[in-house]
């Protein structure tokens, strides 16, 4: 194939855009931002289980208590009534001890009532401090999530606008070469990890890195100007220039 030397030569500016294309590419798919976004978006998921957990446990024990709750009120208005009629007097001698020996009982029996509601209580107590401390964790990662989104957002339209940036300034170049020329350097491109041409530099393929030497040094040196000369090893197209220590 043959092109002007001065084409091949912009083929090298068409490709300094290509590479910056695919870094920017690059950095879209691996932004710090979105590994992030995947360990907040675990985090907030499993501190969700917990926080659902621990507010079971809290309103088991709300439950606990008003079960307790309502057992001391029976005793103490069984005690109410045993205590009326103790002060109503006119009961036999019988009937009076065993009133006073049922007040007895009732009195302990609510005041173990009372024991165990204050323990449920004081479980409680701890469980709605774990409910907190789970809902403040939470609320804090979600901050983080937001802020992080923002942060992957400011990063995406920065590339965003890099890229228009340099596809506006590619679309111009690659219109002014020759056609079959910058056919063959993106079909090179696209087989070839996005390096379709390079510049030779000392007496190197700037794509391969690989020494020019023997014959093959003397086809690239003795080719026309005009012609596109490729690199034995990789293929690539090989630009010449008077730096290229040939
Ligand atoms: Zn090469």
């Amino acid at each position: 194939m043959k092109a002007e030397p001065e084409a091949q030569r912009r083929l090298l500016d068409l490709q300094a855009i290509d590479t910056t294309l695919a870094q920017l590419a690059h950095r879209r798919r691996t932004l710090p931002e979105l590994a992030e976004l995947d360990k907040l978006a675990r985090e907030i998921s499993a501190l969700s289980d917990e926080r659902v957990r621990a507010q079971v446990d809290v309103d088991d024990l709300d439950r606990d208590i008003a079960k307790q709750e309502r057992e001391v009120d029976t005793v103490r208005q069984r005690l109410a009534k045993d205590r009326q009629r103790l002060d109503e007097g006119r009961l036999p001698a019988r009937e009076l001890t065993a009133i006073e020996h049922e007040i007895g009982a009732l009195g302990r029996r609510q005041a173990d009532l009372e024991d165990v509601e204050i323990e449920i209580m004081e479980r409680r107590e701890t469980a709605q401090t774990l409910l907190e401390s789970i809902e403040g964790r939470l609320a804090a990662t979600r901050t983080r999530r937001e802020e992080t989104e923002a942060a992957r957002d400011a990063a995406l339209a920065e590339i965003a606008k890099e890229e228009e940036w340099k596809a506006t300034a590619r679309k111009p170049l690659a219109a002014d070469l020759p056609t079959d020329l910058v056919t063959l350097y993106d079909k090179i491109r696209e087989s070839s990890g996005g390096l379709g041409a390079a510049l030779v530099q000392h007496g190197r393929c700037g794509g391969c890195r690989i020494e020019l030497a023997g014959a093959d040094r003397v086809r690239v040196k003795s080719a026309p100007a005009d012609e596109v000369v490729r690199c034995e090893e990789c293929r690539r197209i090989m630009v010449r220039t008077a730096e290229s220590g040939l």
